[in-house]
């Protein structure tokens, strides 16, 4: 899709030339944090800043309604960040979270990309999606902020999933809890969402937590 030339039966979305030719993303992404968060994976596949080919990726699965290409993002994903990747090697048995979408977004675009990146990364690596988190709903951010105004006020957007805890002892039974949640989303850009997801994640899970994304400015 990329180049527009014919691909060969193990390409599916994009050339193995114009992989090549995708930037890597090679710095540490998790300093747009400050130090607030502690991260033990912060990981991104690509940098999009000046890259007309990461951009053309993202605006199919965004605006193009190519799900299958944030599919096939999920696995370019997986394959560089197999197991062992990791210095801490806390990647051994992650669980991956997708970052909620906005419903209106969902029913305009009709399915969460960031779903999709996931599906595609356990495709190659057998690591469960588990979502665990929902977006807070107006109304109730508005009252959460009487309770706890400080989370509110930096812009709490997701919560835990009604039964997010439950889901993750099931998911945990005979396989033994996951080493790690890993935040899936599709652009890390101010760090806003993923901070928001933090806080929302660090509410049912204590253990390890980071993030993938599939590319960054
Ligand atoms: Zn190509």
């Amino acid at each position: 899709m990329l180049c527009g030339g014919s691909l060969l039966d193990d390409e599916v979305a994009w050339c193995a030339v114009c992989d090549g030719a995708l930037p890597r993303y090679l710095g540490e992404s998790a300093t747009r944090f400050d130090g607030r968060l502690s991260w033990d994976v912060s990981w991104v596949l690509l940098r999009h800043r000046g890259a007309p080919g990461v951009d053309r990726l993202l605006k199919a699965f965004k605006y193009g309604g190519e799900a299958q290409v944030a599919v096939e993002v999920g696995r370019a994903m997986a394959r560089a960040m197999a197991p062992g990747s990791t210095s801490s090697g806390v990647l051994a048995s992650p669980a991956l979270v997708p970052v909620p979408l906005h419903t209106e977004k969902l029913k305009s675009r009709g399915y969460n990309q960031a779903e999709r990146i996931a599906q595609g990364c356990s495709d190659i690596t057998g690591w469960p999606v588990l979502e665990l988190l929902v977006r807070e709903r107006h109304g109730e951010a508005l009252a959460k902020e009487d309770r706890r105004g400080r989370m509110a006020s930096r812009g709490l957007e997701y919560r835990p999933a009604p039964k997010a805890q439950n889901v993750l002892q099931i998911s945990s039974s005979g396989a033994g809890p996951p080493t790690i949640l890993l935040l899936i989303d599709d652009v890390l850009t101010s760090g806003a969402t993923m901070e928001s997801a933090w806080s929302a994640s660090r509410e049912f899970w204590h253990g390890p937590l980071g993030y993938a994304c599939a590319a960054s400015p």
